[in-house]
């Protein structure tokens, strides 16, 4: 049988090119081989405080991302994170599975923790446990995961481990899956940071729902490092991350993109760009709202019905290897 592998993105902020191409293209592929299970994790995004009516659209336009992309509904698991209530009870008992020393190690958990100062919120340091309920409800074998969450799934197994030992054999220990190096893609203002949703500045970021006049301006915007020539280089970024997206979204190899702009001024690189981002955009954003509000709605559903069926059987279990269920029966006899 082929392998299932779980993978999620917050519905918070806008998603971008960089999600696209360093995240959701792979999902697309990879849905093919693997028995797969596409979340769109709201309850992660609540760890920060969100506008609820904003939260709401944007697990929408989330949703309508993943199937614009590719993502298939007959042939993967498409669904809401909050519509399956088990990820919420299994985090409940993996917290007290987890010490809270673990939790304050993860670096993710330190430096959004910094930027709050005096408002952490609870959530956010018992964020890792949640990831390792939405993994573990699931008996994933992979987790295709960049490098930011390699310590969350370190965890992850950890509790798979400790679970396993004191309760019996439940659970089954993920691996992590770090697909082939996909392209980083940096912020079009500063190009030392990388693309970000959570970037105040939407000027460095290429939304997957921008409309063509917006891809244009940013992309006039950008900025670029001192200097004419157009070719791969790190000592100039601005330049290289510009012709890495004309790259990864045409498919050349990098002497034939270096070749097509010889000779060429930043101005025209940037026209280019945007012309190829627009007619890029164009045929997902076209799908993306030819969905209906009802066809979503039909394809979340069974998503959550699918999802639900494997993850009560894994709380089930859970629940039972730790005496929180049939206890009134056996305690009545
Ligand atoms: P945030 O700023 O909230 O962390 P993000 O843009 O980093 O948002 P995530 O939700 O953390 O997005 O990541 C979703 C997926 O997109 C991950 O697999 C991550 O590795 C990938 N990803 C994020 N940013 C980029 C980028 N600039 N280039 C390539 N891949 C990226
Ligand atoms: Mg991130």
């Amino acid at each position: 049988m082929a392998k299932r592998i779980f993978s999620g993105a917050q519905p918070t902020g806008n998603f971008h090119l960089g999600n696209y191409l360093g995240a959701l293209r792979n999902w697309v592929e990879l849905q093919h081989e693997y028995e797969s299970l596409f979340c769109i994790v709201n309850l992660h995004a609540i760890t920060l405080p969100q506008d609820p009516k904003i939260l709401a659209q944007k697990t929408r336009d989330l949703a309508r991302i993943y199937l614009a992309a590719g993502i298939d509904p007959k042939v993967s698991l498409v669904f809401i994170q909050s519509d399956v209530p088990e990820h919420a009870e299994l985090a409940w008992v993996l917290n007290c599975v987890t010490r809270i020393s673990e939790l304050e190690r993860m670096t993710q958990f330190k430096e959004k923790a910094a930027r709050q100062r005096d408002s952490v919120g609870a959530g956010l340091l018992n964020y890792p446990t949640l990831m390792a309920s939405d993994i573990l409800l699931y008996q994933t074998e992979l987790v295709p995961i960049g490098h930011d969450q390699k310590q969350h799934l370190e965890l992850t197994r950890d509790l798979a481990i400790r679970f396993n030992r004191d309760y019996g054999e439940t659970f089954r220990v993920p691996e992590p899956f770090i697909p082939k190096a996909g392209a980083r893609i940096k912020s079009l203002a500063e190009p030392l940071k990388k693309m970000s949703k959570s970037d105040e500045n939407a000027a460095g970021s290429i939304f997957l729902l921008d409309d063509a006049d917006t891809v244009s301006r940013k992309f006039k915007r950008a900025v670029t490092d001192s200097g004419t020539e157009i070719r791969f280089d790190e000592s100039r970024p601005a330049i290289t991350n510009l012709l890495t997206i004309y790259q990864v979204l045409t498919g050349k190899q990098p002497e034939e993109v270096e070749a097509n702009f010889a000779g060429k001024g930043y101005a025209q690189l940037k026209s280019e760009l945007a012309e190829t981002t627009i007619e890029f955009l164009r045929p997902l954003q076209e799908r993306a709202g030819g969905y209906t509000d009802e066809a979503l709605e039909r394809t979340l559903d069974e998503g959550r019905e699918r999802a639900q069926t494997i993850a009560r059987a894994t709380l089930e279990e859970v629940k039972s290897r730790m005496g929180l269920v049939g206890a009134r029966a056996r305690g009545a006899s």
